[in-house]
């Protein structure tokens, strides 16, 4: 069984919907339990010239699974959900209906053609880092360190969306209760 990190982006449609529906959907994926999901946050998009205020502002959120899938059987089954969301992948950066990414699987490392993990971009993305550590106060991106930390040193520029959380199974300290079980 492998705990894994998944962060959601929506910035075109209805965001929040889509995010829901898409983490409802990883939640029921066969090989795949919910544990921890975050609050929205929002943010300004970023594109390959950087934060431009001019795009539709993204929706973010983080939810956190136990799954037994291989990674690349993980990652095909969230292209499935991306795809069933209407994603096409014209433009790299570009605004999408629904973009989801692995951001950790334990404390594995993994590079592949088809799957860098942990997430490259992860320890320096806010709108990652913001609803990671809302969704696990306790959390570590392996490499990187605290989640809580690093979004401290990186400053938090999303804004919480006044909504619930993105589905309601929520372990009261996910990475406690992990170490606690293995002790
Ligand atoms: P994007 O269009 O920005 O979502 O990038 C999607 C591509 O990035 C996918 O086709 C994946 O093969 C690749 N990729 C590499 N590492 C990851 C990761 N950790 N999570 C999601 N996609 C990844």
């Amino acid at each position: 069984m492998t705990r894994a990190v998944i962060a959601l982006g929506a910035n075109l449609g209805d965001r929040g919907s889509t995010l829901r529906a898409a983490a409802t959907a990883i939640v029921a994926l066969p090989g795949v339990g919910p544990i921890a999901s975050s609050h929205e946050v929002e943010s300004v998009a970023v594109t390959l010239d950087g934060p431009d205020p001019t795009k539709p502002r993204y929706r973010n959120a983080v939810v956190v699974v136990d799954t037994d899938l291989e990674p690349d059987e993980l990652l095909d089954a969230l292209h499935g959900i991306e795809d069933e969301h209407g994603r096409t992948r014209a433009t790299r950066w570009g605004d999408r209906t629904l973009d989801l990414d692995v951001i950790a699987l334990d404390d594995r490392r993994i590079d592949t053609v088809t799957l860098t993990v942990p997430h490259p971009h992860a320890h320096e993305r806010a709108f990652v880092l913001a609803p990671w550590a809302d969704a696990d106060p306790a959390a570590v991106l392996p490499g990187h360190g605290p989640v809580a930390a690093l979004l401290a040193d990186l400053g938090d520029d999303t804004e919480r969306v006044d909504e619930p959380r993105l589905f309601d199974q929520q372990a009261a300290a996910p990475t406690a209760d992990r170490a606690g079980a293995a002790s």
